[in-house]
């Protein structure tokens, strides 16, 4: 199988800006190239399926919906949690992201909207709920994962295992 375009199983290494109303919120320009594992859900699916067969040097400009993004914004996805279930240390902070679990004990993120001394008021939505992403890209690499890399589902860059 040749593995000279994007697919499943392939590391593929990007250039990539992410613009959101006109605004940059994210690019390579700092942290150089994003690498990940095609296939496992490392990144949005509204991205990944528009690079699918792209070949290194390719770009191209992808605009991604909510719904094939980070969701919706729910207005019922807030939530009143008294200030006592959490630890009494812990620093609690408007915008600070916390992981709550919930009653079946799945851990579910969320944001600080608001508190105060007795109340903590959650915003399960994603900050990019919502919002249309505009994506650019430019394919830069393309490599087999190792079997690690395989095995785990996502790329291990150099000196960061986890
Ligand atoms: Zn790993």
């Amino acid at each position: 199988m040749s593995k000279d375009t994007v697919q499943d199983g392939v590391v593929v290494s990007m250039d990539y800006k992410l613009v959101v109303d006109g605004e940059v919120l994210d690019s390579s320009d700092d942290a150089g190239p994003l690498q990940f594992l095609v296939g496992y859900g490392n990144v949005i699916p509204g991205l990944e399926k528009e690079m699918i067969g792209m070949k290194i040097g390719d770009s191209k400009d992808v605009v991604v919906s909510p719904e094939d993004g980070y969701g919706e914004f729910d207005d019922e996805a807030f939530m009143d949690v008294p200030r006592s279930e959490f630890p009494a240390d812990l620093q609690i902070e408007e915008g600070a992201e916390l992981h709550v679990t919930d009653e079946d004990g799945n851990q579910q993120m969320a944001f600080v909207e608001s508190f105060d001394d007795k109340t903590v008021h959650l915003d399960f939505n994603h900050p990019l709920a919502g919002a249309e992403l505009h994506f650019s890209v430019k394919v830069v690499g393309l490599r087999e994962p190792t079997s690690e890399e395989l095995d785990h589902g996502h790329v291990h860059e150099e000196g960061h295992h986890h």
